[in-house]
């Protein structure tokens, strides 16, 4: 790499010092996925470097008895979209959908899901804790896990941990160099899709081909995003999750403009919960104002805009602190250890567990 970005000596001599449970590489993906017996295991798609994509559910889904599309669907009844998924019968179960790594350098998420698998299988997480209450509510869902969607992206980065790392070091992994070796910083590095002939170093936020998996649209350019819509199709998720990281930010949930405001509403209700679960740990969190979807700036949040299209279900990306510190100037900026960053996404997944159960018997009652 460019000795410009390199991380200090002394930093990747502490890489030796990450902890055991921070299991968040590519290897660590597929040996725990080998070691899932109480699960079901797909290999839903491969990326386009060539690597495995898994999906793991808990819980099983009963017959949604559907005869339409989701969009389908909406033209007979917007209200109730019985016709794409019918989620009346007693074989139905909440069903919540969580995607880690979809940028590279962004694995928070992988493991924290690699260890709630580790939960839901041996009772204990990778650090040796057990969490019933995580378990017992888990085992109320059809929970669809889908540790890594990235691995491309992942391999791209040699160490087993960002945290700690200095700013220019996380982002010249985060998104690279164009060709003149300067950083594609972010969001500029939004303005070249795919970036892979514009980029010298290709970024771990891309797969093999330059494609941003998050800026995926109607045009989909990569079987790891298409695996993420056939999936959401296909099981019609009432909650879907899309992970990401953002250096030293505080915890949030980001919605899509492309949904309409009553879900918006339900995504701000979890959004209350989460931060009143953060604050009491002293974990800073930012409620996101909802972009308005009349204001010529909204954004439809790219991927997880287009999964709440694919099946009505309330797509939120969740961006974790990933332990960079940024800069003086950053008002909210909080810089957590492991541990932490752990904790956080534990405290996400019990509310938006809790919230999943309650979503669905909402739909159910026809609200
Ligand atoms: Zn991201």
């Amino acid at each position: 790499m460019s000795n410009k970005y390199a991380p200090p000596a002394e930093w990747i001599d502490g890489q030796k010092n990450v902890p055991g449970f921070w299991k968040g590489s590519y290897e660590d993906v597929l040996e725990v996925i080998g070691s899932v017996k109480k699960g079901r295991v797909t290999l839903g798609t491969t990326s386009a470097g060539g690597r495995d994509i898994y999906m793991v559910e808990y819980g099983k889904q009963g017959d949604l008895r559907r005869t339409a599309t989701f969009n389908s669907a909406t033209c007979v009844n917007r209200r109730d979209t019985d016709c794409y998924a019918n989620k009346k019968g007693d074989d139905i179960k909440p069903c919540l959908m969580l995607m880690g790594c979809i940028h590279g350098l962004e694995f928070e998420g992988t493991v924290s899901l690699l260890n709630l698998i580790s939960l839901l299988e041996t009772g204990r997480d990778f650090l040796g804790d057990e969490h019933p209450e995580l378990v017992q509510a888990a085992e109320k869902l059809h929970l669809i896990i889908i540790p890594m969607v990235n691995p491309d992206g992942r391999c791209r980065f040699p160490y087993r941990s960002i945290v700690g790392a200095p700013f220019l070091t996380f982002r010249y992994y985060a998104q690279g160099t164009w060709k003149n070796g300067e950083l594609c910083h972010h969001p500029a590095c939004k303005a070249v899709h795919p970036i892979k002939e514009a980029s010298d170093f290709l970024g771990c936020y891309f797969n093999d081909d330059g494609v941003n998996i998050q800026q995926e649209g109607v045009l989909t350019m990569s079987n790891e995003a298409r695996f993420l819509f056939e999936t959401a199709h296909r099981f019609a998720p009432d909650i879907l999750v899309n992970m990401h990281g953002g250096s030293d930010t505080a915890g949030g949930l980001l919605d899509t403009s492309l949904a309409p405001q009553k879900l918006r509403n339900e995504i701000l209700g979890l959004d209350q919960r989460v931060c009143t679960a953060f604050a009491k740990e002293g974990y800073k969190y930012v409620i996101t104002s909802k972009y308005n979807s009349t204001d010529v700036n909204f954004k439809p949040q790219g991927l997880t805009g287009m999964l709440h299209l694919c099946c009505g279900g309330l797509s939120m990306t969740y961006e974790s602190n990933q332990g960079v510190y940024v800069g003086p100037d950053r008002p909210d900026s909080q810089v957590l250890n492991h541990e932490q960053i752990y904790r956080t996404h534990q405290l996400l997944y019990a509310e938006v567990f809790r919230y999943t159960c309650e979503i669905f018997e909402k739909r159910r009652q026809g609200k």
